[in-house]
This record gives structure tokens, sequence and C-alpha cells, in this order.
């Protein structure tokens, strides 16, 4: 019986040792200094097909695996054996001679005798297959996306770009015939004439509206150091008139300087304020602007008083030509917060909107301070 307070001896180490070895799901290996297995746990047997462990006893890794896997394991081993420094955590890719690969983490280290020469080495070898091949889907996919993305972007590019002209011949000659069939179609034929220059001018703010979305990232300018409360400045200075007529105040509290596209940057907060002067309640528009540092970003916020958003929407609105009310209600094409979403992420960050518990919304949004 072993007893905890007493120093083990030989044997009772021996015990323990196998006793490990044998419930190991790990593989465990001995080898001497020429790289030959001395000892090898039953779940490495297992592994490498062997009745029980002995059966590996005297033979290499070249025994099992290709050349290529071998030669390295074993330049590895006698570097140890040389230096005595010991390899942690390696991933190893361990191709056998069926052609099927496996992956392993390996760690190594010098195995002493009592005077503290290197006689060999011992290893333990943790098959994560299953995690490395997970891995490699996981990136074909990203790749695959990526890939899929850019094509659909160039196609959504050159369509748009391609319909610019016929859209532009349908308007205009649809107006000269409005001019020159001012009495010769009735009633019925001006409306749908009126009808069909609508639908054209409707169309023709959609391509502009999709080209500039595809702009952002084809066409967007290098990021340099911007002070963030002048751009502030410049988005207020645009909606001067909307400001003046809403009796809108806006509030901006110190915001820092950092590296942005300027007219991008200016564009977010162009479209978040004029959102929140658009989209305000009975009262006339109270907006705070403030910012807050984080590790990695600047995080920045936008707090209004006006009519809110369901938190059912709080994603949707982000996605393009999404919008929660008629243009008879609200003039707008559902574009601003999609051009706006996709700055940020140019700027490697992220975007949320949330309503606030009395009324009103607050944007947030981060920008990388790695850029
Ligand atoms: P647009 O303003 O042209 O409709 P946006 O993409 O800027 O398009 O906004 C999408 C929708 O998000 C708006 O139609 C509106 O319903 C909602 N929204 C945006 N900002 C606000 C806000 N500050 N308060 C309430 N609703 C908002």
């Amino acid at each position: 019986m072993l007893k905890a307070e007493n120093k083990l001896n030989c044997k009772q180490e021996s015990y323990l040792l196998n006793a490990l070895l044998d419930a190991s799901e790990d593989a465990i290996y001995f080898k001497d200094t020429e790289s030959r297995f001395t000892r090898v746990n039953p779940f490495m047997a297992r592994m490498f097909g062997c009745a029980s462990p002995d059966q590996m006893v005297g033979k290499t890794d070249f025994d099992f695996f290709t050349d290529e896997h071998a030669r390295e394991a074993y330049e590895d081993e006698q570097r140890i054996i040389k230096t005595g420094e010991p390899i942690h955590a390696k991933v190893e890719k361990e191709t056998w001679p069926d052609g099927s690969i496996t992956w392993a983490s390996s760690s190594k280290m010098p195995v002493r005798d009592e005077t503290g020469n290197i006689v060999g080495i011992v290893g333990i070898s943790r098959v994560i297959t299953e995690r490395i091949e997970a891995e490699q889907e996981r990136e074909e996919l990203m790749r695959e996306l990526v890939r899929s993305n850019e094509e659909l972007e160039q196609f959504a590019y050159a369509v748009s770009h391609d319909l610019h002209e016929p859209v532009r011949k349908v308007k205009s000659f649809g107006e000269l015939l409005q001019q020159h069939s001012q009495d010769s179609l009735d009633e019925k034929g001006l409306r749908f004439l009126e009808y069909l220059v609508d639908g054209s001018n409707r169309i023709q703010e959609m391509i502009e509206d999709i080209l500039s979305y595809s702009r952002i990232n084809r066409k967007g300018n290098s990021f340099e150091d911007c002070d963030l409360e002048s751009i502030v400045e410049r988005a207020k200075s645009s909606l001067e008139l909307a400001i003046r007529e809403s009796n809108a105040s806006i509030v901006t509290s110190p915001l820092p300087s950092m590296k942005v596209d300027a007219n991008q940057l200016e564009r977010c907060f162009l479209n978040i304020l004029s959102n929140a002067i658009k989209f305000k309640s009975e009262d006339s528009p109270k907006i705070e602007i403030w910012a807050e540092e984080q590790a990695d970003n600047w995080a920045f916020f936008i707090r209004d008083n006006g009519i809110g958003i369901d938190e059912k929407f709080y994603k949707k609105i982000f996605e393009i030509f999404q919008r929660l009310h008629s243009r008879s209600e609200y003039p707008g094409s559902g574009i601003g917060l999609a051009i706006t979403k996709r700055i940020i992420e140019r700027h490697k960050g992220e975007i949320n909107a949330v309503s606030n518990e009395g009324a009103g919304s607050t944007f947030s949004f981060t920008i990388s301070k790695h850029l």
C-alpha cells in the first residue's frame, strides 16, 4: 500500500510509472540516444498498429513513417540529446506509408541518469488530427467566402455600372416625351408617363447607392492622423440647415486624434447625425457625442432623443436598402447605415445601435488604433 507521507522507493515509482503509461490516452515513449524506442505505452502501440508495446522496442520512426517525417523527428531528438533543450507542443504532420496523414502535438525532453548525463529522450504526443482538419476546413471556407464575396461585389459593381446608361436613356426620353405629349396624351397616359419617369429616377438613385457602397473598399483613401473633433465639425456644417430648421442641439465631448480615412469618417458622422435629426420625436433633437478609450480601439457614441428603434431591428437597419418606415413618412433610401457599417469595418471596427430606455437611440462604433 502506498503512503503519501513516505518517500517512494524504486519499486513503487515503477508501479506509478506503469499505471500512468497504461492509463494515458496520449502516446508516451522513451528513446535511447540513437532515437530507438526503448519503451512505449499501450496507447501508442495501438496507434502504430502493433499488437503489444514490446513490438516497438528497438525500432525507430523510420520503421513507421515516411522518410521525410522520420528525418525531421530524428533531427529534433538528436538536437535535444546534444543541447538538452526540450521541445514543447510542436505541431507535427505525420505521413504514414499508406499515404494517410495525422497531426500530433509533441513535446520531447531529455532523460538524464543520476550523474546528469543525457541517456535518451522522453516524448508525449497528443493526436490533434480532428482539430487541425477542422481548422483547415474553416480556413478553406473563409477563403471561399472571401472569393465569392469579391466575385459578388465585382458583379454588383459591373451590373450597376452598365445599367447607368440605359436607365439614363429611359429617364431622359421619358422626360422628353412628357414635354412633347402634354396635348396628345390623355390624363391616364400622362399619369403612366409620370410613373415611368419616377421609377427610372428611383432606379438611378439605387444604382448610385450601390456604386457608392462598393466604392468604399475600392476607392478609400489611406488612413491619416486626424482630429475627430474637426471631422464632426465638418459633418455638422453640412447639416447646418437641418440643424437650424429642427432646432437641434449637438453637444460634443472631447474626441481623440487617430488614424482614419477622414472623408469616410465624416460620412459616418453625417449619416448618423442626419438620422438623429430626421427620426426626431416631438421634442427638438438633443444629440450627444462622446468617445471612450479601449485597449485596442476608440469607441464613439452618438445618443439622440428621437423615435427610437425596436430591438428586433437593431441589426436589420445596417443592411442595404432596409428601412423601417415608408418613404412618404420619412424620406431616404436605406443606404446610409449600410455605408456607415462598411466604412467602420474598413477601419477594423464594429457598429451597433440600441434604443435608450427612456426614448431615442444610441449608435456606437469602434475604430482600431492599429490601422
Ligand atoms: P435612411 O435614413 O435613408 O432610411 P439608413 O440606412 O440611414 O437609411 O437607416 C435605416 C433605417 O434605420 C431608417 O430608415 C430608420 O428606420 C432607422 N434609423 C436610423 N437611424 C435612426 C435613429 N437615429 N432613430 C430611429 N431610427 C433610425
